[in-house]
């Protein structure tokens, strides 16, 4: 049978503690981002009844329609987004999410700033690289990066670490030390990487935030 999400949680949760204890690091330096991208209110409810905290979603719109409800009566849930923002939706967004994992190019690092300034709040930001040489995929060439964090920092925008989606299909692992080498040359320690099918990898390679979806949700519709 198919677990629910709060069992998946459980279960998720459990193989985050014995990767951190093989790993010798803290279970509390890793923060699950439960993905709920394409599913109703009424799958995530029972994750946040059982205590969890951490939500990610890829569209703006899209979270705009779930989200505000489930705010109001979870108020200290952090919502993070996943999925590449588009400069017209900035303001939406840093109304509504308390994370941005995609800010890759410096249209974005323009707009930001004045998107903050609207809502009246600073968003933490992850810079997303493009690990892979994929650029339908988002994320800054990794020759590009260190002048989008130096034009980042001019404009104060909070930066918490990186963040990276390796290509499918192959082994993630060489990307992820790779994330985490450049992570640490920028003196920044957060490491937004590993989903299902890789968290777990990911962990053994410094991830402090994995993003997870269909291993507590199922396959997505
Ligand atoms: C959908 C998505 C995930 C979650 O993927 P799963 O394989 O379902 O865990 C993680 N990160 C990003 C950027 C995504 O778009």
């Amino acid at each position: 049978m198919t677990p629910t999400p709060s069992e998946a949680l459980l279960t998720v949760e459990g193989a985050i503690a014995k990767t951190c204890k093989i790993a010798r690091r803290k279970v509390d330096e890793v923060t699950l981002v439960a993905v709920s991208k394409m599913h109703a209110a009424e799958k995530i409810e029972p994750l946040l009844e059982a205590g969890h905290r951490h939500f990610g979603e890829n569209r703006v719109q899209e979270a705009q329609g779930k989200w505000p409800a489930l705010k109001e009566r979870f108020p200290d849930v952090q919502l993070h987004l996943i999925g590449s923002l588009q400069s017209n939706k900035a303001e939406d967004a840093a109304r509504l999410f308390d994370c941005i994992h995609s800010l890759d190019r410096k249209s974005l690092v323009k707009a930001l700033p004045k998107a903050f300034e609207k809502a009246g709040r600073q968003v933490p930001c992850f810079v997303q690289v493009d690990v892979g040489e994929e650029p339908q995929k988002g994320g800054c060439p990794i020759p590009e990066l260190p002048d989008l964090l130096e034009s980042a920092r001019e404009r104060d925008i909070p930066l918490t670490g990186l963040m990276c989606i390796p290509p499918a299909d192959i082994e993630p692992a060489p990307f992820f030390a790779l994330l985490d080498k450049l992570a640490r040359e920028h003196g920044l320690d957060g490491r937004s990487m590993g989903m299902s099918s890789d968290y777990e990898t990911a962990i053994m390679l410094g991830a402090t935030h994995v993003r997870v979806g269909s291993a507590l949700f199922g396959e997505r519709g």
